[in-house]
């Protein structure tokens, strides 16, 4: 069976060939070794769950299948690579506190932690289902999910064994804050996170994280966390410099983490330090909308010629948004990125910060995740903030989600 999308207005591919050229326009350059690339008045064939075709619209082949996209623009589907969707309860009474000027702090996650070990597996599982399906709906076909408000053993396993049932890029966050009942001994919480907990995660993670910043975990610990979970087969990535500058982005790119993340308030040695790694630099804007900070410096990471990627952060205490598109927007009004660069950033970014080759780009070979937008470019998702323009979702060559009144 095979599917032919046609008359598609702007094709966001992100294949090096569709790249613009940057004469005049200064946009296109998504980052380091990749970069926005475009085709206009184009098609796509969908065979097997791939990318079987995509180029010109008159150049089209047969399929078995045709959907006429009358001039809609479609673009990879997003990839989340930052999500805390395994939890119970909320914090919006927090939100409320904070527009009303009290500061964010990382100890509210404990609020959290103790909703979480006293909900069941049902209600923990109809909470991320429910989250994973809200992201679906909005075109993210690709996220990356985190435990961390479990912190015990059993909670920890229970966290990343639901987390397996609605994604592949599971992450221990064993390290997330230390919880109470360790707050005399925190060095005993690390052992714990490096040992028993670890052994439990392991069988369902492929990446372990550490929160390295003020009321978290200091270097030493976070090297500890991670090294210990390198050794068990999973790959770094930190929670780094949110809160205040800090070590987290040398942590993170000395254990050669896919990702550093948040990246709020960086020093001129982490810019150094992430532009001559493979470490990513993931936006979170949806958490400086959330929490008042300011927003982190896109253009001076970019201007570096690190790659950034952007991610919802999608949690309940400091950003409960699971919208790409409204971090598109935030990136492109707040954090002066182009438009090219932000959707780059959500789509391709994503997939380096998940050392995903397959998703993220629309280049033949690559698994058929696409949105199909109720407007003609991949400008209109900063452009119209707010306004819900996915019309259509395939997820590996499948079309998963369809808003029936705007879809072709
Ligand atoms: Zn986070």
């Amino acid at each position: 069976m095979s599917t032919l999308i046609t008359n598609i207005g702007e094709l966001v591919t992100n294949a090096p060939q569709h790249a613009a050229d940057d004469s005049g326009r200064g946009g296109g350059r998504g980052s380091r070794g990749g970069r926005f690339g475009a085709l206009h008045d184009a098609a796509l064939v969908i065979e097997d769950r791939r990318v079987a075709w995509c180029g010109p619209a008159a150049k089209a082949p047969a399929a078995d299948h045709v959907v006429n996209a009358e001039g809609r623009a479609a673009l990879p589907g997003f990839v989340d690579s930052h999500a805390h969707l395994v939890f119970a309860g909320e914090r919006s009474s927090e939100f409320a506190a904070r527009m009303a000027g009290r500061p964010y702090q990382a100890g509210g996650i404990s609020a959290t932690v103790a909703a979480t070990r006293e909900a069941s597996d049902a209600r923990l599982r109809a909470g991320v289902r429910r989250l994973a399906a809200e992201m679906l709906r909005q075109g993210t076909t690709t996220f990356e999910c985190k435990s961390g408000y479990g912190l015990t053993v059993a909670d920890e396993r229970r966290s990343a064994r639901l987390a397996a049932e609605v994604t592949d890029e599971v992450t221990y966050l064993g390290a997330h804050v230390v919880p109470p009942e360790f707050a005399g001994d925190p060095d005993a919480y690390v052992d714990l996170v490096c040992g028993e907990m670890l052994a439990a995660c392991a069988p369902y993670a492929k990446w372990v994280d550490v929160f390295c910043d003020r009321g978290a975990f200091g270097a030493d610990q976070a090297r500890l966390v991670l090294a210990a979970g390198r050794d068990a087969g999973l790959i770094p990535r930190v929670h780094a410099c949110q809160l205040g500058p800090g070590p987290g982005v040398q942590v993170a790119v000395e254990a050669g983490a896919a990702s550093a993340d948040h990246c709020t308030f960086l020093s001129e040695q982490d810019v150094d330090a992430l532009a001559s790694s493979e470490t990513v630099a993931t936006l979170l804007p949806g958490v400086e909308f959330s929490t008042r900070q300011p927003y982190p410096d896109a253009r001076r990471l970019l201007s570096a010629g690190v790659t950034v990627a952007l991610a919802t952060d999608c949690n309940p205490g400091s950003c409960f948004t699971s919208s790409m598109a409204l971090c598109v927007a935030l990136a492109v009004r707040e954090m002066r990125m182009t438009t090219q660069e932000a959707v780059w950033a959500a789509t391709a970014g994503g997939a380096r910060a998940l050392r995903r080759t397959d998703v993220g780009h629309l280049a033949e070979g690559a698994r058929a995740d696409l949105i199909l937008l109720d407007a003609p470019s991949h400008t209109y998702l900063a452009y119209r903030p707010a306004v819900p323009q996915v019309a259509a979702v395939w997820r590996a060559g499948e079309r998963v989600a369809d808003l029936r009144s705007r879809a072709p």
